[in-house]
């Protein structure tokens, strides 16, 4: 990007911030600072890290050997590989995955696709194919962008 559009580009932010201060992704007040999240909204956070499931990704208490996997992937193995999730789904992850879903609040995206990109990089480098679930073109109409692409 040349020197003067990323001025301008930054000039814009700042007006934008301005004016219509950031929103913190998870309580929804406003100016949170240069990011989608007041620190205390991130400290709240659960990032799934080591141990996990090597099939599921769920969270583990610790690894059992170089391939580990939960009790439910035990007891009934997943017809696919490998999954990985950058958060535990709970009440403080649940709105910025609904509000992105539900509400088409994006100001978050790059935020939350860095997240993602971190937890499940490793499968997605790996991969053949990656495939978008597909949305249903009522719901495109309703939603107003596709969220898996
Ligand atoms: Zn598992």
């Amino acid at each position: 990007m040349p020197k003067g559009q990323a001025r301008a580009k930054a000039f814009l932010r700042a007006a934008s911030d301005f004016f219509w201060p950031p929103r913190s992704l998870i309580s929804g007040a406003r100016g949170v600072g240069s990011g989608p999240l007041s620190p205390e909204d991130f400290t709240r956070l659960r990032f799934i890290s080591d141990p996990l499931c090597d099939r599921c990704g769920v969270p583990l208490d610790y690894r059992t050997g170089d391939e580990t996997w939960c009790v439910a992937c035990l007891a009934r193995p997943p017809r696919w590989d490998r999954a990985r999730a950058a958060l535990v789904y709970d009440d403080t992850s649940r709105r910025p995955a609904l509000d992105l879903k539900r509400a088409g609040r994006r100001d978050g995206l790059p935020t939350l696709v860095g997240w993602m990109r971190q937890a499940g990089g490793v499968l997605i480098d790996e991969a053949d194919v990656l495939v978008p679930v597909p949305l249903h073109y009522t719901r495109l109409v309703v939603r107003g962008f596709n969220q898996s692409g």
